[in-house]
C-alpha cells in the first residue's frame, strides 16, 4: 500500500512550521519533503535540514531536468518539491508532509487528486502580522512582501480540503493530529 501525501498551506507567519514541528515529534513515522529554495538561509537554519539551499541557476537547470513534483515563485525567491523523494517514500508506504504556499498545492492535487489539502488560517490579519514580526526572521521589506500575499492566499484557501485556525496552538495541533488519523493510510 502506498503512502499518503498532506500538503500544509497558510500565509507566512501563520504558524505552520510550529505545528509541523510538534506534529512530527509526536509521529516520528511520518516524513516532512525537504525543499529546495534559492532564498538565503535564516539564522539557525541548515543545508538538507530545513531546506536544500540552492543556487537560482541550480533551480533552473532542475526545472529544466523536470526534477519537480512542484514548484512556485513566492515573495522573489523560488522553492521547489523533488518528484523523485515523494514518489520514493510513498512507495515505501509512508505518510509525507509537503509545506508549500498555495500554488504549490494547487499543482500538486492537480496531479495527485488523493493528497489531502490542509490551510493553516491565521485568527486575524492583526495577529499574522504580529507574529510574522515577532519571529524576527525578516527586514522589514520582505515582511511587507509576504503581507502582500495574504489575500491571494485567503482566497485560494477555499479549494482546500481543510482548514484550520491557529489560533491556540495546541486546539490547532489536535485538530492537525485528528485529520491525520482519519486520512492517514
Ligand atoms: P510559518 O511556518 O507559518 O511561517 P512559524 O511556525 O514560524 O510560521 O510561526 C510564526 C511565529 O508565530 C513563531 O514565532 C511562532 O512561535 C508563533 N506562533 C505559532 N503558532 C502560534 C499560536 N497559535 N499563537 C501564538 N503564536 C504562535
Ligand atoms: P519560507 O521562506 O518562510 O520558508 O517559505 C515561504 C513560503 O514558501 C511558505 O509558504 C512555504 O510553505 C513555501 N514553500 C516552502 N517550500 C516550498 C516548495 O517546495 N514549494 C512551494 N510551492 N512552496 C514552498
Amino acid at each position: 500500500m502506498t503512502g499518503r501525501l498532506f500538503i500544509i498551506a497558510g500565509c507566512s507567519g501563520v504558524g505552520k512550521g510550529t505545528i509541523l514541528k510538534m506534529f512530527l515529534e509526536k509521529n516520528p513515522d511520518v516524513k516532512f519533503s525537504i525543499s529546495a529554495t534559492t532564498r538565503n538561509p535564516r539564522e539557525g537554519e541548515k543545508d538538507g535540514v530545513n531546506y536544500f539551499f540552492i543556487s537560482e541557476d541550480e533551480f533552473q537547470k532542475a526545472i529544466e531536468n523536470k526534477e519537480f513534483l512542484e514548484w512556485a515563485e513566492f515573495s522573489g525567491n523560488f522553492y521547489g518539491t523533488k518528484k523523485s523523494f515523494v514518489e520514493k517514500t510513498l512507495a515505501k508506504g509512508i505518510d509525507l508532509i509537503l509545506e508549500i504556499e498555495v500554488q504549490g498545492a494547487k499543482q500538486v492535487k492537480e496531479k495527485m487528486p488523493d493528497a489531502v489539502s490542509i490551510f493553516i488560517m491565521p485568527p486575524s490579519i492583526e495577529e499574522l502580522e504580529k507574529r510574522l514580526r515577532g519571529r524576527h526572521t525578516e527586514d522589514e521589506a520582505t515582511i511587507q512582501k509576504r503581507l502582500k500575499q495574504v489575500e491571494r492566499e485567503l482566497e485560494a484557501s477555499k479549494t482546500f480540503d481543510y482548514i484550520i485556525v491557529n489560533d491556540n496552538l495546541e486546539k490547532a495541533l489536535t485538530q492537525f493530529q485528528n485529520i491525520y488519523d482519519e486520512r492517514k493510510e
